[in-house]
């Protein structure tokens, strides 16, 4: 589920390539004002795939954001919930935050939670006053921003574990690093450091389910 507008991919882009508005401008010899505002939101097709090819973006998607064509529906593998929750904290009321939640049947104590925003009971499939006994589960945190730890002080209860990179230390999560892996029965999560959106930002790799599922916080979003 992608948030980010045609923008914020091209800014993002850029950023990780070294490229500014002025460097941009000079290798498409096209005038600093005209990329200028294309990267502000004048949508220009033609300066679109000049810019993805130099990118390495893959043009036709980006022309589908920028236009508001609604992007093929995502399937989730079975077993993978999302919970989706307004953005918890004042001032971004259009935005909302993803945590998502991964079980195998029957195996509900070995759940697998990526970031920690929510209803507990809704993220590990129990419907609240069903049974005193809520499941048990293990978090992994794409990182530390307010609105991916929101609620982690109600779900710490019930956790086997917590993890999080080194580099972001928060509560008494166990701190990991890049090629970390965690196994659970048939699942593996294999941690992949992706800073960029936050020093510590960590990307979790599921392996196990019908497909594997890359969990990569605000990263992309
Ligand atoms: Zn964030």
């Amino acid at each position: 589920m992608l948030e980010d507008d045609y923008t914020d991919v091209l800014n993002k882009s850029m950023a990780g390539a070294s490229f500014d508005p002025t460097t941009l401008a000079e290798r498409l010899q096209v005038p600093r004002s005209i990329v200028k505002t294309f990267l502000e939101g004048d949508f220009c097709e033609e300066l679109s795939s000049r810019v993805c090819a130099l990118l390495g973006l893959n043009s036709p998607c980006l022309s589908r954001l920028a236009l508001g064509l609604t992007p093929p529906a995502i399937l989730l593998p079975k077993g993978l919930r999302r919970q989706t929750t307004p953005f918890p904290v004042s001032g971004y009321t259009e935005m909302t935050v993803n945590t998502y939640s991964f079980a195998l049947a029957g195996q509900h104590n070995a759940s697998i939670l990526i970031d920690a925003t929510g209803s507990f009971q809704e993220a590990v499939c129990v419907e609240q006053g069903e049974s005193g006994d809520v499941p048990r589960a293990n978090l992994f945190l794409t990182h530390t921003h307010a609105d991916h730890v929101a609620d982690f002080d109600r779900w710490a209860p019930f956790l086997t574990s917590a993890h999080v990179s080194r580099h972001e230390p928060f509560a008494y999560c166990a701190e990991i690093e890049d090629g970390d892996y965690f196994e659970f029965g048939p699942l593996r999560v294999q941690a992949i450091a992706t800073p960029g959106h936050s020093v510590g930002g960590m990307t979790y790799l599921l392996l196990g389910a019908e497909t594997p599922v890359a969990f990569v916080g605000d990263a992309i979003f």
